[in-house]
């Protein structure tokens, strides 16, 4: 495998808007990388990922798609409604109980006949160990089954977001850009936003605001470990170029609960520019986007990470502040 071979499976080249009023408001230059739109049922960034990982399931004649999340995750929905109109049948390790009403995501990989097996937190800490157990039982019916990780975030999908550089590289001017911003989950979107501004040997920084409640130093070991593993793959970076800039102060109490500070954004963002972010990351991330460049004149690139089927799924928190 290399950043040659891959599907192509989303819409492609999604577009870059410039948020003019909230430009205005906050005292700098504020574009966005519309990458909500890559796809209808498998929007989002993982299906940049996926174009790779899925290719490699395909190689391999592969009948079953393993990936986990939690019950809402957005990474399981496209995996799940990508591996099916590829002829796979996805089985979905979410953390969580089945609910009572199945919506957002859930609703989705329902709808499309994934199987679900819904995990206790507590399992889900050695998701190895179930994959392992549930591979035997379907290699058993003769079955081949693939392993997608946690967000499609290993080397191979992390090329998905080098990827995504080059074609932002053809759209824009990016010695004019100080920085490239995005939420941080597991890590792969921000890996491969790096070693793809390494590649095309731009100075532009890369911010990931951490969305969760792993360390920061958890978080840039990984990402290093993404970068090194890509040279598996023909992508010879310059590691010494390389600067991490992982910021934690916007994650908020857990992961995927909004503060009032985020839900507040999401309305005023919707108002005012008719986008629509997410509760889980890309309010996290762009308010973190927000405070990290107000009133500094400069130009920023927001990938739009995508989450908007999890937003029905906080619909009742979403609504108390419009009371
Ligand atoms: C998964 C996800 C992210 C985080 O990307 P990682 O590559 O996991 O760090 C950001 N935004 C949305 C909407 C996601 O679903």
């Amino acid at each position: 495998m290399n950043l040659n071979e891959k599907l192509s499976l989303a819409i492609l080249p999604t577009p870059i808007r410039k948020l003019e009023n909230l430009s205005k408001e906050y005292g700098f230059d504020l574009y966005v990388k519309m990458d909500d739109l890559t796809h209808f049922l498998a929007s989002g960034n993982k299906i940049r990922k996926l174009e790779y990982l899925l290719k490699d399931a395909k190689d391999k004649n592969s009948d079953i798609v393993f990936t986990c999340g939690g019950v809402q995750s957005n990474h399981c929905r496209a995996t799940a409604v990508l591996s099916k109109s590829l002829g796979m049948q996805p089985v979905l390790f979410l953390r969580g109980s089945k609910p009572e009403i199945f919506n957002g995501n859930l609703l989705i990989d329902m709808l499309i006949g994934s199987e679900i097996v819904y995990v206790t937190p507590e399992q889900y800490k050695n998701i190895d160990e179930i994959f392992k157990e549930y591979s035997k039982k379907y290699e058993s019916e003769g079955k081949k089954v693939y392993i997608i990780p946690e967000g499609g975030s290993n080397s191979l999908g992390a090329l998905g977001y080098v990827n995504a550089v080059f074609e932002l590289d053809k759209q824009v001017d990016l010695d004019q850009f100080d920085a490239v911003c995005c939420a941080l989950g597991s890590g792969g979107t921000v890996a491969g936003l790096i070693a793809g501004l390494n590649l095309v040997d731009k100075p532009c920084r890369v911010i990931g605001f951490n969305v969760t409640k792993t360390d920061k130093d958890e978080f840039t070991e990984k990402i290093f470990k993404l970068l090194n593993g890509m040279s598996e793959f023909d992508v010879d970076l310059k590691l010494e170029k390389v600067r991490m800039e992982v910021i934690d102060d916007f994650s908020g109490p857990a992961y995927a609960v909004p503060t009032f500070e985020d839900l507040e954004l999401i309305k005023h963002v919707a108002e005012l520019e008719t986008l629509i972010l997410d509760p889980v990351y890309t309010s996290k991330a762009l308010r973190g986007t927000i405070e990290t460049f107000k009133n500094s004149g400069k130009k920023v690139i927001f990938i739009h990470t995508g989450g908007t089927f999890g937003l029905f799924a906080q619909a009742e928190k979403i609504t108390q502040i419009m009371r």
